[in-house]
């Protein structure tokens, strides 16, 4: 022991006591440290039922496990990231929740996360986020979902799905809804797939020109959300998959056009419409990067444009604010 104050060292008695007393002071507050660390600890654990923080808190002085959601504001429509601090393995997960809802939990930088769709009509409110242990802790998050605000635009129907008539909006209405159910029904890959952030689906800055969650106003009596961002693309620009995935679908639709969807795993697809070319087959799996088609002008569109949608699970969210939180920079 390197503390051992060895006698035969000191040639007088007195600088001997003077540390022996020094040593003991310092034994004594390195005691009550401990006390008072191991008193907060039980504290802790007393309360160990439900461990809520609904105002921000210090990160460092936050006790691990704790819930963060990205982004701070959540509204209609936003994907959120829901990530469990401290906690780095699923196994000690016994349920993670949304309003009762199970949530798909994995690794994300090593710290147990799920990621939420809010839908676009979702109600604005406060809903409670529960993470449960193996040994019965608990910790605890409230999301609020805030409103979005919709616009409301009219949108023409193109002379090549027959113009502004009243049998085109009704066919329109009547295909898209078939063309949903075929996104709807694709089989999904459980396993997370992705491990970089997610990329651009275009060169260069993306230019939106028609945002997500506005209203479109077709013919008489249609509206119609838009469930994804319009890219300004030229005719046969090359689209790039955003994350390492496998397509799903590769076919042409008659409104979304050709389509190419991507599953990353863990209830993630990034979509791709309107294209003029598909470069991938079914089943192939791709990399972040590659160039898996060219822009264009297929289907229900009133020019060249990609249209992109990300959807978690059944949900189409706001590719953009998906982009903030996982894509990168
Ligand atoms: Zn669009």
């Amino acid at each position: 022991m390197t503390y051992l104050i060895s006698q035969k060292k000191y040639k007088n008695k007195k600088v001997f006591w003077m540390t022996a007393l020094l040593f003991l002071f310092g034994l004594l507050g390195a005691a009550f440290w401990f006390v008072m660390g191991n008193s907060n600890g039980n504290l802790n654990e007393e309360n160990k039922g439900v461990l809520e923080t609904t105002t921000p808190v210090k990160t460092q002085s936050r006790a691990k496990p704790y819930l963060t959601i990205t982004p701070k504001m959540v509204r209609q429509g936003d994907p959120a990231l829901i990530t469990a601090e401290g906690a780095t393995t699923t196994r000690d997960v016994k349920s993670f929740t949304f309003d009762d809802r199970p949530l798909f939990i994995f690794l994300h930088e090593g710290q147990v996360s799920a990621l939420l769709g809010v839908e676009l009509r979702a109600v604005p409110d406060t809903y409670p986020i529960i993470l449960t242990f193996n040994d019965g802790r608990q910790i605890k998050e409230n999301l609020v979902i805030v409103e979005r605000q919709i616009v409301r635009k009219p949108f023409d129907i193109p002379d090549k799905l027959g113009g502004n008539t009243n049998e085109s909006e009704k066919e329109l209405v009547s295909t898209l809804a078939l063309e949903g159910k075929i996104i709807n029904a694709l089989p999904v890959v459980w396993k997370k797939l992705w491990t970089e952030k997610f990329g651009s689906p275009l060169k260069g800055p993306l230019v939106v020109t028609d945002d997500y969650g506005y209203t479109r106003l077709i013919g008489k009596s249609t509206t119609m959300p838009h469930k994804g961002t319009d890219l300004k693309a030229d005719m046969g620009t090359p689209v790039y998959a955003m994350n390492r995935g496998v397509v799903k679908f590769a076919s042409s639709l008659r409104n979304y056009g050709s389509t190419v969807i991507i599953d990353h795993g863990a209830g993630l697809q990034t979509v791709y419409m309107h294209l003029s070319k598909i470069n991938v087959t079914l089943e192939q799996k791709v990399e972040k990067g590659d160039i898996i088609a060219l822009s264009g002008d297929s289907g229900y569109t009133l020019n060249p444009h990609l249209h992109l949608t990300v959807r978690i699970w059944d949900i189409s969210i706001d590719a953009m604010k998906f982009l903030e939180i996982l894509g990168e920079n």
